[in-house]
């Protein structure tokens, strides 16, 4: 494949704004959103990715409750959250005190993790009504962006790190439904996403970082879903940008609720600290 420039900068769609009129009479189905969330201080600095957070928010109808996949909640078996207040989970280490002093208060939804449990037939979904997971930084650095009132329930799913990426794909399909019913599924996590040689001062993203990114974006927009579920034949920039996978997982859910036909845009990328990317993912 031929390298590309990468651009730094967030391309900026220019979103129809729609009137919000649904609510109770959904007729089309709610978009469905991959988002790179990156460094946790998007969610209280100014950066092009959370305006671009923003503005997807406000391009799509409001939501009567959210469903998010994030990559920091991973279990052995399925859980969902079921809990009437999530608690605001601050799962990193060594950022500033601000960042640990950000709430996100938005209501749980028992009936939204009932609904999600029943969906699910191929697998067993257990409901997390005992307080051990909330909200973590997966789903609040990005929603407190998208929706700073906190005033739509939101309902968490996690990630089983037993299964392999077919079956999340597969799972997420049983999600469909959802979407007809004003549901917006989040995923987040990063399509490049390697820890170990991330650099803070980056000027340029690493070759193969912008290798994969380029390689996904464009089997994204072929809907080449098979390709992308078999992530470890792709090579040698694909095993670098995916050194464990459940950053890469929620892009797989999102894919999944394509339907033939439906359009497929980006609605931010960037390749910040060199190893990070942060394209996101807009279906419908
Ligand atoms: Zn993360």
């Amino acid at each position: 494949m031929t390298r590309r420039k990468v651009a730094t900068q967030v391309k900026r769609r220019s979103f129809t704004k729609h009137k919000t009129t649904m609510i109770s009479h959904t007729t089309q189905p709610m978009p469905a959103l991959f988002v790179g969330h990156g460094n946790p201080m998007n969610a209280i600095e100014e950066t092009v990715y959370a305006m671009a957070w923003r503005e997807a928010a406000a391009s799509i109808p409001r939501p009567k409750a959210i469903l998010c996949i994030s990559a920091h909640w991973e279990t052995e078996g399925i859980f969902v959250t079921a809990m009437t207040h999530p608690k605001t989970i601050h799962d990193f280490y060594g950022f500033p005190d601000e960042l640990n002093q950000v709430q996100y208060p938005a209501p749980g939804s028992p009936e939204l993790a009932g609904r999600v449990r029943s969906l699910v037939s191929s697998t067993a979904v257990r409901l997390d009504d005992g307080y051990s997971w909330g909200l973590d930084h997966g789903a609040w650095s990005v929603l407190r962006r998208m929706y700073p009132e906190a005033d739509i329930p939101v309902v968490q799913l996690s990630l089983d790190r037993t299964q392999h990426p077919r079956f999340h794909y597969d799972l997420g399909r049983e999600l469909q439904q959802l979407r007809k019913e004003g549901v917006l599924i989040v995923g987040s996590g990063n399509i490049v996403h390697n820890l170990r040689l991330l650099q803070w001062n980056a000027a340029e993203p690493y070759l193969w970082a912008a290798e994969f990114d380029s390689q996904a974006a464009e089997l994204i927009l072929a809907g080449e879903h098979d390709r992308l579920v078999a992530y470890p034949v792709l090579g040698e920039a694909a095993r670098l940008s995916i050194p464990s996978n459940e950053h890469y997982l929620p892009l797989l859910y999102i894919l999944a609720l394509q339907q033939p036909g439906e359009p497929v845009s980006f609605f931010a990328e960037g390749l910040p600290l060199g190893s990070i990317s942060m394209r996101s993912v807009r279906i419908g």
